[in-house]
């Protein structure tokens, strides 16, 4: 039996992988992979926006290396050196005070998620606990980050769901308003709303809700684990919107791909999880912290920023020329961008890979696009080439 055969045999089926269709990827190399075949593909799924400086960045790869063969893990109970490093960083470069570390999206939410109850205990009369968030958002698979998840199809079979959270409509300030009750501890949003669709959020409606929060003592958390880490062409997302949160969280290209989850908190809310509050066995391990730090090298070196926001612009042009009967509408900040399409997706994404190109697909109509940071010009003529074929034959 194959190998990809015996992924049905051993493996819980949550990822609807084809043996026929799936690529079985041996290994990658800047923007690009390798199947078992020796077939080469430009990677504009980048891991899920994970891979965002290229696969095997050498930066990465030499610190990971060095690390391992000096301390793979300890506990929190110590200190370890490329933590503290790491939490400077971030620290250092964002509006937040204070840092924890844990392993995933998920966990840096459940981290959020707990810290704003904590502070409607401590800071708030009338236990408030409830938490705003989109329609449409996507926070992660635990029980908590997925009942944050504004998608009812994500809490199909698992309810009872987590109590106190309630759903506005995303870019639209007068229906988060109307949630606000005198329960309320937090608000939580992405920046840029990413499995949902690519929806950039609109600057009034993220300053809007900073004052709504400030106005009603509550949170402002925003989620950036795949519009974080220069995916924007700004480090952090909200850099683009002038609005700062009080809580934010990380996860996906933070590691450059090693696994790694952050949540950064400012001012009051950096003080509220005391000893014994939250914790992670493997949060903050040295040697994912050792991968993080490099990818700071990387992303906030001179010039690259500025490279992602050219970069962006310049796919979103190529895609404006698409065929205008196919393209439904285009949109996009820096090099998160997404396609909505007139036709099959699922089929446009399928001759995409036949032809040397992934990319993912949303909902059927959605095509997503996280090309790595690192994309140049030409890759991105590549890509629109075998894209427009695509859109024509699907
Ligand atoms: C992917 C994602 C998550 C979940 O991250 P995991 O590492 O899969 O737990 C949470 N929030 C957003 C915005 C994401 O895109």
């Amino acid at each position: 039996m194959d190998l990809q055969a015996q992924e049905s045999k051993y493996i819980i089926n949550t990822y609807n992988r084809q043996p026929q269709a799936t690529p079985l990827l041996m290994r990658g190399e800047g923007p690009y992979v390798w199947d078992d075949t020796g077939k080469r593909y430009l990677d504009f799924v980048s891991g899920l926006g994970v891979n965002s400086f290229g696969h095997c960045h050498p930066q990465v790869v030499e610190a990971v290396n060095s690390q391992l063969k000096q301390l793979m893990h300890a506990s929190n109970l110590y200190y370890t050196e490329p933590q503290i490093r790491l939490a400077e960083r971030i620290v250092s470069h964002s509006c937040a005070d204070k840092v924890f570390f844990c392993n995933s999206g998920a966990e840096a939410n459940e981290a959020a998620i707990k810290l704003a109850r904590k502070y409607g205990k401590i800071k708030k009369a009338n236990d408030a606990h409830e938490i705003i968030t989109a329609k449409r958002s996507f926070h992660g698979r635990t029980l908590a980050a997925i009942t944050a998840t504004g998608q009812p199809k994500y809490h199909k079979g698992f309810e009872p769901m987590v109590a106190g959270f309630r759903y506005g409509e995303f870019n639209d300030l007068e229906s988060f308003a109307r949630l606000i009750t005198d329960k309320t501890c937090a608000i939580l949003v992405e920046p840029v709303q990413g499995e949902g669709g690519v929806y950039p959020a609109e600057a009034d409606f993220l300053k809007g809700l900073r004052t709504l929060c400030d106005d009603h003592g509550l949170l402002l958390i925003f989620d950036e684990v795949q519009c974080g880490m220069g995916r924007t062409g700004k480090l952090f997302a909200y850099e683009n919107y002038g609005v700062e949160p009080d809580v934010f969280t990380l996860a996906k290209a933070l590691g450059g791909g090693l696994p790694i989850g952050v949540m950064a908190a400012k001012g009051e809310a950096a003080d509220i999880l005391v000893p014994g509050d939250h914790a992670s066995t493997f949060g903050g391990n040295p040697v994912a912290c050792a991968a993080a730090n490099a990818v700071f090298t990387i992303v906030t070196a001179k010039g690259f920023l500025e490279h992602v926001a050219e970069m962006g612009n310049y796919f979103a042009q190529k895609l404006c020329e698409l065929p205008r009967e196919k393209v439904v509408d285009l949109r996009s900040l820096g090099l998160m961008l997404g396609l909505e399409i007139n036709g099959d997706g699922a089929q446009v994404t399928k001759l995409c890979q036949e032809n040397g190109l992934l990319i993912n697909c949303i909902g059927g109509k959605i095509l997503r696009f996280l090309p790595p940071l690192i994309v140049n010009k030409e890759q991105i003529d590549e890509a629109a080439k075998i894209l427009q074929n695509a859109l024509t034959y699907a």
